[in-house]
């Protein structure tokens, strides 16, 4: 299931989380600290389409031996104890064949008590059933699965067919939980996206700036590697948050999906370790930032909010109902690009330019300009190709700031910007072909070749067939593009 690096020891502590992994020596960036198989692979909770119960591809047949199972047509066998489970001799012989068909959200849950049912894999639940399981009752999630996962499995008396596992209410929601909070999300062969359940990984501390990075490949298996360089007793974390968020963002997400209260450097940090990503701009004085520099209390940063320049300080309702304001407008927006624009216009002069408020519509602006620049009947003007450049220039120190070493979200910034400066610069050159246009391109292309080697070196783990990997065959198309441009160059000035 799992295999650890020699680097690396399980440090087992009384409070939570309750275990750690600390590294015994130095470990450089790119070195594997972790593979593991999931223990199970499920849909997303609101997916209807049923999946193969063996491959986990698209599923329109079901398996002629037990008539439970869905397959695929090129499967024609799974798990053999869940098969002769639910066949006609099996425990659960007596359960409508229709149960999983038409509850298709209880997969994961189903899967899962088979697992623990089934004394080959007793050993592997065993890990997940040390993990926390805590569900908020009541919570909108809670009441979703209470509607579509754990009533039906309950009335269909599921509970009678199973020996060692006492299946319970709050056993099942206890299982919901603990399959989301030990979830990554994986991508089948097919492209599409599924959970996979990763115990010794998901339990791995939380940080907000993490030291590792994770790759999962079409078989489901997954390798941790340090993004940065470890010290030996250094913890390694792992982070379970989006990192473009603030801090009361992921703060709340993290409390939401994990469990987790964040203390870490960047949480502690009113100023998000120099990025500025939760200040606003001081509207007494030209060149302070607001920051609520209170200790954070119940993921919410208490205290007043002061100008780090004049000292002035501003009313937390107030900077609360400005975050509502943009929140509001954001909705508006209606995804067009020139929303966006006019959304950034007018609050530019409130929040710092890392903001996160700032950096969610840049983000959407870069979404937009991408499409377009993806599009191969649109020829992008001088203009977009320099407002992308911008956005990219503005948003990847952040991104390396928040997610050190190699990381996947950085590779994939340098990836946009190489695009869109490799456009520009052959835009250009086109041009102004007299004086020394020749020489800037020369120069950019120069450049470019730096760009597409950084971002490769970033995605350079990524199995091929996963969104990132695809990226790294076109980054090396890109390298082609710049060599013949290159080349071409040369061949001029030499006069052939
Ligand atoms: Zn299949
Ligand atoms: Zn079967
Ligand atoms: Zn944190
Ligand atoms: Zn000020």
């Amino acid at each position: 299931m799992q295999s650890y690096s020699e680097k690396v020891k399980i440090v087992r502590k009384a409070n939570f989380p309750s275990r750690q992994l600390v590294a015994t020596a130095d470990l450089l960036p790119g070195d594997v600290i972790l593979e593991e198989q999931p223990l199970l692979v499920a849909p997303h909770w609101e997916c209807e389409q049923m999946k193969c119960s063996q491959c986990m591809l698209d599923s329109f047949v079901m398996c002629k031996k037990c008539e439970f199972f869905p397959l695929c047509i090129d499967c024609t066998n799974h798990n053999s104890y869940d098969c002769d489970f639910f066949c006609n001799t099996g425990a659960g012989a007596k359960i409508s064949k229709n149960l999983l068909v038409e509850n298709y959200a209880i997969y994961g849950v189903l899967k899962l008590l088979l697992l623990m049912e089934n004394p080959t894999s007793g050993e592997q639940c065993a890990a997940l059933s040390a993990t926390p399981g805590a569900a908020v009752v009541d919570s909108d999630a809670w009441q979703e699965r209470e509607v579509h996962i754990v009533n039906p499995l309950l009335q269909s008396g599921i509970a009678q067919a199973f020996k060692q596992v006492k299946v319970t209410h709050e056993l099942l929601h206890t299982l919901c939980w603990r399959i989301d909070a030990n979830a990554f999300e994986v991508a089948a062969s097919d492209g599409n996206t599924l959970k996979g359940v990763y115990v010794c990984c998901a339990q791995l501390p939380h940080n907000c700036v993490p030291n590792t990075v994770v790759t999962i490949d079409e078989e489901f298996h997954l390798k941790l590697y340090a993004s940065v360089r470890i010290r030996a007793g250094d913890i390694i974390y792992n982070s379970y948050t989006n990192p473009l968020m603030g801090t009361s963002q992921r703060q709340h997400e993290l409390r939401l999906t994990k469990g987790i209260e964040c203390t870490c450097a960047r949480c502690s940090d009113p100023l998000e370790l120099g990025t500025h990503m939760s200040s606003l701009k001081c509207q007494q004085c030209a060149t302070g930032f607001v920051v609520c520099t209170g200790p954070i209390r119940d993921g919410k940063r208490s205290g007043e909010w002061k100008c780090t320049s004049c000292g002035a300080t501003m009313d937390t309702a107030m900077v609360k109902e400005l975050l509502v304001d943009v929140g509001e407008a954001l909705l508006e927006t209606n995804s067009e690009l020139l929303a966006y624009e006019s959304l950034l216009d007018k609050y530019g002069g409130r929040f710092h330019q890392n903001h996160f408020v700032l950096v969610e519509i840049k983000q959407n602006i870069a979404a937009i300009l991408r499409a377009i620049l993806m599009n191969p009947m649109c020829v992008p003007g001088q203009d977009l190709l320099e407002r992308k450049l911008q956005l990219c220039e503005e948003l990847m120190p952040l991104v390396r700031t928040v997610l050190p070493g190699i990381s996947k979200l950085y590779g994939i910034a340098l990836y946009e910007y190489l695009l869109s400066y490799m456009e520009l610069a052959e835009l250009m050159y086109e041009d102004k072909e007299a004086g020394n246009a020749a020489l800037i391109f020369q120069e950019k292309l120069e450049n470019a070749r730096d760009i597409a080697a950084k971002a490769k070196e970033m995605l350079r783990f990524e199995p091929s067939n996963s969104p990132e990997g695809h990226l790294v065959s076109r980054i090396a198309m890109e390298q082609k593009r710049i060599e013949e441009n290159l080349g071409q160059l040369n061949s001029k000035r030499n006069g052939v």
